[in-house]
């Protein structure tokens, strides 16, 4: 009687692992400039357990925020690789690695750990959003990114307030602010928007969600905060 039911059980288990094993991301965390201030810093604040954490942490939050829900929804990416090195700057992220700069570290003051985590979750979301092919502007890619590390709640204080800033694709906090307002008026908005740019990028994707273009978009939202 109970052996006839191990072989369902065993194929159960094996469908459920390949089935997890599609989804699984590898994470590494490398710190290259472990000889530096910077580098010692980080692995004496940061770490790479919690680094490894905090990769796999955004990685749930942005599939969750971009509506992700199954492996044809999402990019293809099978490892992530982080590296903490000797650089100028803050962070960049290209070939699924981010780089984070360690003299960057060095120089932080304030709660290193939780702006570490912000930026992580901002180029995290370089690694999984769509550009559009390459189409999208440059200011609406670090807009989501840092629409993203909004949401997340490690938010610098050194950002804009809501309203603030000249035009909408200006990018980073001031696009994000705005990615924000647009999200209000339609609660999945940034998530379509980021579905939409599998394949290109239109203006007209923001008269397609929002029944508005994204002009007569950011003086309302100008004009909402008495700007
Ligand atoms: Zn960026």
């Amino acid at each position: 009687m109970v052996d006839r039911h191990i072989p369902f059980l065993s194929s159960f288990l094996m469908i459920l692992a390949a089935i997890q094993g599609i989804s699984a991301v590898d994470y590494t965390v490398t710190n290259t400039a472990s000889n530096t201030p910077g580098g010692v810093r980080f692995d004496n604040d940061i770490g790479s357990e919690y680094s490894l954490q905090t990769l796999a942490s955004a990685t749930d939050f942005i599939w969750r925020l971009f509506q992700q829900t199954n492996d044809a929804d999402k990019k293809n990416v099978q490892k992530v690789s982080l590296f903490i090195d000797d650089m100028d700057g803050v962070a960049y992220a290209s070939n699924n690695e981010i780089h984070v700069s360690a003299r960057y570290i060095n120089g932080y003051t304030g709660d290193l750990k939780r702006e570490i985590t912000g930026v992580i979750y901002h180029e995290m979301t370089h690694i999984w959003q769509w550009n559009g092919n390459g189409e999208t502007p440059g200011g609406l890619i670090e807009g989501i990114a840092d629409f993203v590390r909004l949401r997340s709640g490690y938010v610098p204080g050194h950002w804009v307030q809501p309203g603030q800033g000249d035009k909408w694709d200006q990018g980073y906090d001031v696009t994000a602010r705005f990615l924000d307002y647009c999200n209000d008026l339609r609660n999945g908005f940034v998530a379509e928007l980021n579905k939409k740019m599998i394949s290109g990028y239109s203006a007209n994707y923001f008269v397609d969600l929002l029944g508005k273009s994204v002009d007569q978009l950011w003086s309302d939202y100008k004009a909402k905060y008495g700007n």
